[in-house]
């Protein structure tokens, strides 16, 4: 039995707003593929639950003609690989969403929930910061929208008020059109296991050129960290094995990977410039260039 003292369903994102303001700390409950296992380990915080899981309006994707992508909260890994693959869309947000635990998981877990959960090791996070993806969220006073970016606050902790909640997700047709992108989950194992290191990429070309470039890592600092930095440095630079491995020599400097029970700090350094390497050269090749 799960210590459960108040349980609500949300019918609507406005009723789930609502019970969220009438229900002062409570915790929303998408997939659960967290929140049962915290209450499975006794964590104080989790006694009153909002159920949103498989609300229709947290679960669609919309696609626009412009381009741009709007995933709501809700959207399982499992439908939401399935739908950027087949329009060929995103693909290292389907290689972190497809990292993810196990195809049980996947049914499960939602994209709202790995983000809100606020975990430095979350496997979208990554994607999702190299397509500037934003995050609206809602609660009974209103809407607002932040860069993902913006949302980390610290290990475990995200800039959300008790009484909001993550609607969506929106990636806009320049984050993501003519651009190469890759995804590298670092782990121990090569499935249902916590990343040592993840490491996403996205890259705009012309004339054999870097025009854009977005890196950004998971594990390697308090919160998933884009290399602002260095995507500076390198604009303009003609593609080549030398320019890879001067960003793969500069990407540490605006990390600050920590030491761990599953892997000391000079071994994720070691995996931090390894996959700049391969994740930046992966991209790129995607973006039509030649190394
Ligand atoms: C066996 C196993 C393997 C796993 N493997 C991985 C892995 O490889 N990689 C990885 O990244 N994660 C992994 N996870 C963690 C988990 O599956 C993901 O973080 C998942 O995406 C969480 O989604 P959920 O819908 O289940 O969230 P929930 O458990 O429902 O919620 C998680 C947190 O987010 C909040 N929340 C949920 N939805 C919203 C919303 N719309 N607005 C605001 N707050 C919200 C909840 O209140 C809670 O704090 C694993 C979990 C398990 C049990």
């Amino acid at each position: 039995m799960f210590p459960i003292d108040h349980y609500h369903r949300a019918s609507s994102i406005e009723h789930a707003c609502h019970l969220l303001a009438e229900n002062p700390g409570s915790k929303l409950i998408a997939g659960g593929t967290d929140v049962l296992i915290r209450l499975r380990e006794g964590k104080s915080g989790f006694g009153s639950l909002v159920d949103i899981h498989g609300l229709d309006e947290l679960t669609r994707i919309t696609h626009t003609p412009d381009g741009t992508l709007q995933i709501g909260s809700g959207v399982t890994f499992t439908r939401l690989i399935n739908f950027l693959k087949n329009d060929g869309l995103l693909p290292a947000l389907v290689e972190g969403a497809s990292s993810i635990g196990g195809p049980q998981v996947r049914n499960m877990a939602t994209l709202g929930g790995n983000i809100c959960n606020g975990a430095p090791s979350g496997d979208s996070a990554a994607p999702l910061l190299v397509f500037d993806a934003r995050v609206t969220l809602q609660s009974h006073r209103g809407t607002r929208e932040v860069p993902v970016e913006e949302f980390y606050a610290g290990p475990g902790k995200v800039h959300i008020e008790d009484d909001e909640l993550v609607t969506c997700f929106t990636i806009n047709p320049e984050s993501h059109q003519h651009t190469g992108s890759h995804f590298y989950k670092y782990a121990m194992r090569k499935a249902m296991d916590i990343a040592t290191i993840g490491c996403a990429a996205a890259c705009k070309l012309a004339d054999n050129r870097i025009d854009s470039l977005r890196l950004a890592y998971t594990v390697a600092a308090p919160v998933p960290k884009r290399c602002r930095v260095l995507e500076q440095q390198v604009i303009g630079q003609p593609v080549s094995g030398k320019l890879i491995a001067e960003i793969a020599s500069m990407v540490l400097e605006e990390l600050s990977p920590r030491n761990s029970w599953r892997a000391s700090k000079d071994f994720r350094e070691h995996i931090i410039r390894t996959l700049a390497d391969r994740v930046i050269s992966e991209a790129i090749v995607r973006a039509g260039g030649q190394l």
